[in-house]
């Protein structure tokens, strides 16, 4: 069985759209795929019906953004209610930030590169939550730099010059958020060096007093330092143990498949979460 838990599609700020998202699943040899967009449910539908009609497993999840230590970090969800109020009011105003910072770090953006507040709204999908890759998206289509990786090395990266920050909850009440709703919490690319700072291991001694059920140790922006250290840490913690591509359509190498998740963990995430996985 090949699954690859967490992706993204135009629901936030993947390129494909959920319906693509199931059948590029399936071109990779996927037998489940999970779509987790970002602080919204909103791909759900269409990735389900796609799925019945293609023949493969869907997980349903999100990727909750979360601060922990004044750090950025991405809390999975997996198989929440997605009618659970209080998770829906969260999704709601972590998403209006995101609207007002992502002007603001187009205008920061602005002064120094050709691209205006509309070329980065045309790069988002309708209802989609917006992010730092549709500012990029602009750039590459302006063509300031080929592709989302660069604009992120040369201009978009955390804590630099053009970094805003937004709304979001505290990592720990970001887990129990996530339990309330009946979903499975999965640390994300906990060890992510490339993209900033990462967490002391404290962090994750809180997390999982907090509930947290995994981590997700193999993603492609882990280095070998972080394999070793990450399973030591779920091992002691009693965490299971996931791998993802995160994979956000074009303009990343990302590639479906290329990291996944053991059918042991799927079946505890399934035995856990208040909805169903959806199997063909
Ligand atoms: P945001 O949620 O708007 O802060 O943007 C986070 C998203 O940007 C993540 O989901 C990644 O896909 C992407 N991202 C973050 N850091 C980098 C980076 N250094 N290089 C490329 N993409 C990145
Ligand atoms: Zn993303
Ligand atoms: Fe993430
Ligand atoms: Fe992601």
């Amino acid at each position: 069985m090949r699954i690859d838990p967490h992706t993204h599609s135009t629901a936030s700020d993947g390129t494909s759209t959920p319906a693509q998202l199931v059948a590029e699943s399936i071109g990779a040899g996927l037998d489940v795929v999970g779509i987790t967009d970002h602080d919204t449910t909103d791909g759900w539908d269409q990735a389900a019906a796609a799925a019945a009609r293609m023949g493969i497993g869907l997980l349903r999840g999100v990727e909750l953004s979360a601060t922990t230590r004044g750090i950025p970090v991405h809390i999975l969800g997996f198989l929440p209610d997605p009618g659970h109020e209080p998770l829906q009011a969260e999704f709601a105003a972590i998403r209006e930030s995101r609207v007002t910072r992502a002007q603001r770090t187009a205008e920061l953006v602005a002064r120094d590169f050709p691209i205006t507040w509309p070329d980065v709204l045309a790069q988002v999908g309708p209802d989609a939550t917006v992010g730092r890759p549709h500012i990029a998206d602009a750039l590459v289509v302006a063509g300031v730099f080929p592709d989302r990786n660069t604009a992120f090395a040369e201009v978009l990266y955390q804590d630099g010059p053009y970094y805003v920050d937004y709304y979001s909850p505290d990592a720990a009440d970001a887990v129990q958020l996530i339990l309330a709703a009946g979903g499975v919490p999965v640390f994300a690319h906990p060890g992510a060096h490339n993209r900033g700072r990462i967490v002391p291991d404290e962090t994750y001694w809180e997390l999982a007093a907090a509930g947290l059920a995994g981590i997700e140790v193999y993603h492609r922006d882990h280095d070998d330092e972080q394999y070793p250290r990450l399973s030591r840490i779920a091992r002691h913690l009693d965490l299971f143990v996931t791998g993802a591509s995160d994979y956000h359509g074009a303009g990343k190498p990302n590639r479906l498949g290329e990291n996944l998740t053991a059918p042991s963990v799927l079946a505890a995430i399934a035995e856990r979460g208040a909805i169903e996985v959806l199997l063909p």
